[in-house]
């Protein structure tokens, strides 16, 4: 990787260092070197960025920008986006753990097609005109929010980030991004390439640093109209709390505990396939993991053979390894967490079938196996708490009602996946779950024009999708308008 690591906040398309001083470091978990020491907001810096946000809505050059003119700087953002692809993708990696090859070939391109979604987006606002009683003409504005606070967690650094500033940019917004303590280095040169692309100053600001600090600064700003979160449910309670005393717009996306219920007329071998992707893929620290693996009884044993062989191929390894499909946990504290999992799972007598085990590579790094839990119960701690690791429990089911039964018995409801290959099962099961997602015979499937968001404890205010954008980063003035008179 070539250029240099930026580590400072970024502030009207400047630089700048904290007003503290203080800086913290950013580790790569694989190899446990500190990357980089980067800037640590606090609330003296997140008043700087809110108030240079501020600037930048008040000013004609944003608030007036053609919406066409909007979409070009969109477009060209996502250009600079995919022409600095090796860098971000590298970058990525270094900072998360996670494979190069997922952050190169998944990471980069969807990150850049979520920027081209929402510029084609922009200039395709508009609101209604509503036939009203009597001598008037009425009609709806849809008008940007105002200042946009988006935090994001540390699993998919780039991406969420763009989740939340694009659909916020493209509806004329300004933003103060908070990235994840563990992961902010991509988000802070993606907001450089934004200023490269014609961004005027102020519309797009960068502080790192601690949630407790500069998240909770940002979240209770007067200046800041709505906050965009994605992470905990934990995390998730205290901004809803907080957000109630200035009433900002708040939309969370919270943590999960999927679904994936595999019934006997399932295709198997593509069932065993989904479900490993559904909960190794980006090492299970994916809020959507399908995490709960819910087997009808009569393939139980035959399915539980074959996923455990499957998790014993997910070879751990250097991130920078082709071969490698499960990089490294993104720090000691969580590596710690999963563990702690495994070790309750054994403790209450869940059956270890493949994995649990922590390992180094070349005697370095955060690493643990792709774990598999049987004759796990829905009482068991694995079957209840969110891990965010590579650790599946596998539960067997009895019946149609007993599979949605259970599938349900939890405080979460973000994604879900079914296998079956009976169209009526799916579609009546797609009904039943409390989950903001289903995937029939597939699961982790996105696209930026696609909602993505859950129900119950997983939050509220789906991220992606062109309409669920427009309630969120845009609000709504009625005009009234006396006419022949
Ligand atoms: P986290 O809640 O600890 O942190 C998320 C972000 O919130 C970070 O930027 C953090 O600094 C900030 N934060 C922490 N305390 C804060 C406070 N008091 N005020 C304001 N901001 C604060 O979550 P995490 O550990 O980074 O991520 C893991 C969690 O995120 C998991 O529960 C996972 O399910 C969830 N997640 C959800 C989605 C989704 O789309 N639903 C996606 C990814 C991750």
């Amino acid at each position: 990787m070539s250029a240099e690591i930026r580590t400072r906040l970024w502030i009207r398309n400047e630089w700048e260092d904290a007003a503290s001083g203080e800086t913290f470091p950013s580790t790569n978990p694989a190899t446990g070197e500190v990357i980089a020491q980067v800037a640590r907001g606090d609330a003296a810096d997140v008043d700087r960025a809110v108030v240079a946000a501020r600037d930048a809505m008040a000013s004609k050059e944003w608030s007036r920008i053609n919406p066409h003119d909007r979409s070009q700087l969109l477009f060209r953002l996502a250009d600079l986006i995919e022409a600095h692809g090796d860098e971000l993708g590298a970058l990525e990696t270094r900072d998360n753990g996670k494979p190069y090859f997922e952050a190169r070939r998944i990471d980069v391109p969807s990150t850049v097609g979520v920027f081209r979604y929402f510029a084609g987006m922009a200039d395709k606002i508009f609101g209604e005109t509503i036939p009203v009683a009597g001598p008037f003409l009425n009609y709806t504005l849809r008008e940007p929010v105002g200042v946009v606070g988006c935090i994001t967690p540390w699993n998919f650094p780039m991406n969420i980030a763009s989740w939340k500033v694009a659909p916020a940019l493209a509806c004329g917004n300004a933003v103060v991004l908070k990235p994840a303590e563990e992961t902010p280095l991509t988000a802070l040169r993606i907001a450089e390439l934004a200023a490269e692309a014609g961004f005027p100053p102020g519309v797009f600001n960068v502080v790192p640093g601690m949630g407790e600090e500069a998240g909770a600064a940002l979240v209770a700003h007067p200046g800041v109209n709505a906050i965009s979160f994605t992470g905990s449910t934990e995390v998730g309670r205290i901004i809803a709390r907080e957000a109630a005393q200035s009433l900002k717009k708040v939309s969370l996306e919270l943590g999960g505990k999927s679904p994936n219920i595999v019934f006997a007329d399932a295709d198997m071998k593509a069932a065993v396939r989904g479900a490993a992707t559904g909960i190794f893929y980006g090492k299970g620290e994916v809020c959507a993991a399908g995490s709960r693996i819910f087997v009808e009884a009569s393939v139980y044993d035959e399915f539980v053979e074959a996923f455990a062989a499957r998790a014993e191929g997910m070879t751990v390894g250097d991130p920078m390894d082709k071969g490698t499909r499960l990089g490294a946990i993104v720090s000691e504290a969580q590596l710690d967490r999963v563990m702690s999992y495994v070790e309750a799972g054994k403790r209450e007598g869940a059956r270890l079938v493949a994995g649990g085990e922590r390992v180094q590579v070349d005697g370095k790094g955060n690493f643990v196996t792709a774990t598999v839990f049987a004759d796990v119960t829905p009482e068991m701690t694995i079957a209840r708490e969110e891990i965010f690791g590579p650790v599946a429990a596998v539960l067997p089911f009895d019946d149609i009602e007993d599979a949605i039964a259970k599938a349900n018995d939890t405080a979460f409801g973000l994604a879900s996946g079914v296998w079956t290959r009976d169209i009526g099962k799916a579609h009546r099961v797609a009904r039943d779950l409390e989950a903001g997602i289903v995937w029939v015979n597939t699961y982790n499937m996105y696209d930026p024009g696609a909602p993505f968001g859950g129900v119950k404890e997983s939050g509220y205010g789906p991220d992606l999708g062109y309409r669920t954008a427009l309630e969120k980063y845009t609000r709504t003035k009625s005009v009234w308008v006396a006419v022949d008179r």
